[in-house]
């Protein structure tokens, strides 16, 4: 097996048989790849041929035909053996010495950048050098994007006069790209491919991308080894094509000696029999760790293999199931996955489980590792392929008990990296002038902006429309198309539709397009620096959304995305004193950074008791692990030895944080589980619910006032529900009255799912509609964690920890300042404020957590 060969021999050969064959790769290239020819099947055509024309007397063009395929033959044989060298060192096997080389090849740009020399020189060097680097760089950067050369230089007189404002940008470095060499040459074509691409069949399509050379390889190495580490640029083809090649070399297929499947056979008919037989299939999971992702490339990938989406291709994200008892290829988030242990705890209905994004290390991925490591070691056939998008591979090898790497070599062009000169003050309004600065001066090619969230981008969406308005026929056609998580699936289809001849598309994206999604045709990134990211503190156990500067390693795969189909410039909105100084080299793995309570409940539901000695890949700070076992504790999850109680068992039905999912199961107490299904869901759909345009801030306030009732924000939601059920659920109603159509149409799918859940843990669907005590005692049950007292000063203090905090404007309790409140949440904005708020009174407390609150008066 080619794993075993030592590496000096692997050298030998190499020299013997490289120069001669890899030589002629360039002509074999043209003359079979192109084709798509392999030897087999030359050889096969090759035999047809010669049989046809056996005892004839052949011209001398049929002559040299068969001479040429011959030839070609004979190319393609030195070629594959060429190949199966290079099939050696695209194995990396942990420890590696050519690994480094390996590395040096691919980001040969790190040796230009300062954090090398700071490594080799010590850090006593470092301010000198890097101010001299700067300094260098400041004096030979130019001013703006090249205006040395003359013809540069008027255009930008032009623009000068079209934008009121323009930002100074030095250029820092260039990022090679891996194909520096041909880059001349493809160049051209490239262009050209971009523009033929939309007219050419999907199929076609696929066998454009990196992967689609490797496939064969990449099969066997999934059939030689059970866990497989894969790791290629974004955009390679991972995701859409590694679970069709997987389909289309029988991995769905199921197979007879699988002995778990006795349980299920209460279906005794024959028909059930036979049925059952035919239907014998196993799937392939995809996970994703953001719930657009597993959307758009399910779509994709129904649209590839030419079948509708939600039967034999689908996707399962929270509260929205969209697959059949066909689905043989199956999207979801890696929380859902998670979640499917609960119901199959060796995942029997799986051939393959490919955990995609890895480098996310999102919170469900994490626990996933230690999960599927341990399935996959008692269940051999099992295949398990981890995938990624940088240079983590040998942290997941290691992990994996060193399973072997697959590498995908990507496509990747040299990209300019520009730094402001200056720190920006504001983001949103410099992202905005870059946009507008590069659609007036730089050649065509789209733009990708990375914002934080939904409000950015909308404020930056409202911003650039206006600029655009004004700046009118002055300026080339932008289209300006948003991208997150909530935005509705047909809007999201509108990012990957090429921008009409003349126009430019400018995406505003979240860090969805980082790496989960591919838009093909950017040139231009622009990037402000910033994510928005959990954070959670273990001694208030407060987790918080916050806006914090990202990773270098996260801007290096923004500036990345500029470079997929031609060379590209990236646009940081930041300086270089702040990209070296500012950004931690990686993203601390979310699952040091967020609270565990769901976590370990579901944990425990699997039987896994001992979670400080999970296989974790790393492990959760000890403080934070202690708290989830103190709030589940609290909430009569656990019991005092730490062992799931029935309550617990309950809980955990529910894919909701525990504190949600106990105020659904102490509504059975208090006889409104309908209404609290209702709250539960309208506060699932984030804030989304009230519309508030901005030039009609005065109506929709007064609107959503019409809606409050006393007692609280929770109860005034649940009277938005109501009303809008009562009118059948009507889009022009919403309209009226400021509310989200969207938002309430999600909130009452998520209502469905909730109720479908209660039948597993037997409670029945009781409405009491009257009584909004009972409601607000159910919510307690849950939340009295978030607890807040009105203090002297004029503030909240949260009876936990004595923080200073305040109800929020929009609340319907700002002016009426109760005693005692429970909040849903803590948002950080100029204060702290509680939203989503409700009055309590202080006895309930005692009644719904005795154990929490006897000790604490
Ligand atoms: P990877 O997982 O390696 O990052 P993908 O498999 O996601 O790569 O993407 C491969 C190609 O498929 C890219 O060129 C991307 O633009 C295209 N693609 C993926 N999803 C869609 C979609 N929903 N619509 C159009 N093109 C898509
Ligand atoms: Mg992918």
């Amino acid at each position: 097996k080619y794993e075993n060969v030592k590496i000096e021999d692997e050298a030998n050969r190499r020299k013997q048989l490289s120069t001669d064959a890899l030589r002629k790769k360039s002509r074999y290239v043209y003359l079979a790849e192109r084709k798509d020819k392999k030897v087999n099947e030359l050889e096969a055509e090759l035999a047809d041929e010669k049989y046809l024309f056996e005892g004839m007397k052949l011209t001398k063009r049929e002559l040299d035909n068969i001479k040429f395929k011959e030839y070609t033959l004979k190319l393609a044989r030195e070629h594959e053996k060429a190949q199966e060298l290079e099939n050696i060192e695209r194995y990396h096997m942990p420890g590696d010495k050519s690994e480094e080389v390996h590395k040096n090849d691919r980001y040969s740009e790190d040796n230009r950048h300062p954090d090398s020399s700071k490594n080799a020189g010590g850090s006593a060097n470092l301010n000198f050098e890097q101010r001299k680097w700067e300094d260098e760089l400041i004096r030979a950067g130019l001013p703006s994007f090249g205006s040395k050369d003359k013809k540069e230089k008027d255009s930008r007189k032009t623009y000068d006069y079209v934008l009121d404002e323009e930002i100074q940008f030095v250029k820092a470095l260039t990022k090679p790209g891996i194909n520096e060499i041909l880059k001349q040459k493809e160049k051209h074509s490239d262009y050209e491919d971009e523009h033929k691409k939309k007219y050419r069949s999907l199929q076609d399509v696929r066998k454009t991308l990196p992967i689609y050379k490797l496939r064969d390889e990449l099969m066997k190495a999934i059939r030689d080894h059970q866990v497989l580490i894969i790791e290629g640029e974004t955009g390679s083809g991972k995701t859409t094509q590694i679970p069709q090649y997987l389909f289309e070399d029988g991995y769905c297929v199921g197979e007879d000696d699988n002995l778990d499947d006795e349980e299920d056979s209460n279906d005794n008919n024959e028909d059930g029999e036979k049925k059952k037989k035919e239907d014998k299939k196993m799937m392939i999971a995809c996970t994703q760790p953001r719930r657009v992702a597993a959307m758009s490339v399910a779509a994709r990938v129904a649209e590839e293999m030419n079948v509708k989406l939600g039967r034999e291709v689908g996707y399962t994200i929270r509260f929205e199931d969209c697959t059949s008892d066909r689905t043989i290829i199956k999207y979801m988030t890696d929380g859902m996955l998670l979640r499917e242990f609960l119901s199959e705890p060796d995942l029997a209905s799986y051939s393959v489980l490919i955990i995609d994004e890895a480098h996310e290390r999102t919170l469900h991925t994490d626990v996933l590792f230690g999960l599927v490591k341990d399935i996959a070691r008692f269940r051999p056939k099992l295949k398990l392929l981890i995938s990624s998008a940088t240079l983590d591979a040998d942290k997941f090898s290691q992990f994996f008990d060193d399973a072997p790497i697959f590498r995908i070599p990507g496509r990747r062009y040299p990209v300019d990296i520009f730094y402001t000169k200056a720190p920006e003050p504001d983001y949103i309004d410099a992202a905005v002038v870059t946009v507008l600065q590069i659609h007036v001066t730089q050649p065509s090619g789209d733009i990708l902006v990375f914002l934080t969230g939904q409000e950015e981008i909308e404020t930056a969406n409202e911003m650039l429309l206006e600029r655009t308005r004004r700046l009118g026929s002055k300026i080339r056609e932008l289209i300006i198309l948003p991208i997150y998580s909530t935005l509705p699936s047909e809007m999201q289809i509108k990012i990957f539709e090429p921008a009409p001849f003349g126009a430019r598309k400018v995406i505003l994206a979240t860090n969805i397009a980082e790496t989960s999604l591919t838009i093909d045709g950017i040139h231009y990134v622009i990037d402000p620096g910033f994510c928005k990211q959990k954070s959670y503190n273990a001694r208030s156990g407060m987790e918080q959304l916050t806006i914090t500067p990202i990773s270098k390693a996260s801007a290096d795969q923004r500036a990345g995305r500029a470079g997929r189909v031609a060379p590209g410039k990236c646009f940081r909105l930041y300086t270089t004193w702040a990209y070296q100084h500012e950004l931690d080299d990686n993203t601390i793995p979310e699952i040091q950074r967020t609270n565990l309570g769901n976590v370990v409940l579901l944990l425990k539901s699997l039987g896994i008791h001992d979670l400080v000695h999970f296989d974790y890949m790393d492990a959760p700070p000890f403080e934070t692990l202690k708290l989830a076992f103190e709030q589940l504790y609290a909430l009569g999850a656990l019991n005092h030895k730490a062992e799931l109680t029935k309550l617990g068992r309950r809980m955990a039905e529910f894919p909701l944080d525990p504190m949600l999912s106990k105020t659904i199961l102490a509504s059975e107490t208090y006889k409104c589980s309908a209404e609290i299904l209702t709250i539960v869901a309208m506060l699932s759909v984030n804030n989304s619910i009230f519309f508030r345009p901005k030039d009609k801030i005065l109506l929709a306030d007064t609107a959503r006032q019409g809606f409050f009732v006393p007692g609280g924000d929770h109860l005034t939601l649940l009277n938005v529900y109501n009303q809008w059920k009562d009118i059948n659920y009507s889009t022009q109603w919403c309209y009226e009255n400021f509310i989200q159509f969207r938002s309430m149409n999600r909130a009452r799918q998520i209502r469905d799912q909730l109720e479908g859940l209660m039948e597993r843990v037997e409670i029945e669907i009781e409405s009491n509609p009257t009584e909004s005590i009972g409601i607000r005692k159910a919510i307690t049950s849950g939340f009295f964690y978030h607890t807040a007292k009105f203090s002297k000063n004029g503030l909240y203090k949260t009876v936990r920890h004595q923080q200073s905090v305040l109800i929020h404007p929009n609340s319907c309790l700002f002016e009426q300042i109760p005693r005692y409140v429970i909040y849903f949440e803590l948002v950080l904005t100029t204060k702290e404020y509680m939203r989503q708020v409700i009055e309590i009174e202080n006895q309930w407390l005692l009644e719904v957590a005795p154990h929490f609150y006897k000790t604490k008066k």
